[in-house]
């Protein structure tokens, strides 16, 4: 059987902060701000899978009152929920990733983030689809005030028979 799931995640950029986004470092003048390192795509992808597989969100498993994870690098958590899919039996089917944004230029670090995408999720980077928008100069991600993402993900039984 297959399941569907999907997430979404918002962060504010600001300056002074790194911008990770996908698993990759990109140069800009500001940085997405939060407890981690703030990868919004990642955490969007992190829940969707969780969400799939009906295991909550990605603050239930890694609060960010904990200070284990203060600073952490997204692809840990990612690394993390990839695991923990495959010990309910779980297996990736495809994911799709869509980050909205207005500064900087996404898409051409799209091929780097699926590479590094699939190398947490330990799939094919044709499993990884990565797209990037801007929201038209509309909203918070239109004035570049934060960066938006949403993802869904389908996860499959990995004993189906079928
Ligand atoms: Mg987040």
């Amino acid at each position: 059987m297959s399941r569907i799931g999907m997430g979404f995640d918002v962060h504010r950029l600001v300056p002074g902060r790194d911008l990770w986004l996908g698993g990759v470092k990109i140069e800009h003048d500001k940085g997405l701000l939060g407890h981690s390192d703030a990868d919004v795509a990642i955490h969007a992808l992190c829940d969707a899978l969780l969400g799939a597989a009906c295991l909550r969100d990605i603050g239930h498993h890694f609060p960010d009152s904990d200070p284990r994870y203060k600073g952490i690098d997204s692809r840990v958590l990612l690394r993390h929920v990839t695991q923990l899919l495959r010990q309910h039996g779980y297996r990736l089917g495809n994911c799709d990733i869509t980050i909205c944004a207005e500064q900087p230029k996404v898409n051409p670090h799209v091929p780097a983030m699926q590479e590094q995408l699939a190398q947490c999720l330990e799939c094919e980077v044709s499993q990884v689809s990565i797209k990037a928008t801007t929201t038209e100069r509309l909203g918070f991600t239109g004035r570049g005030e934060g960066i938006a993402a949403y993802a869904v993900a389908l996860i499959e039984e990995m004993n189906a028979l079928s």
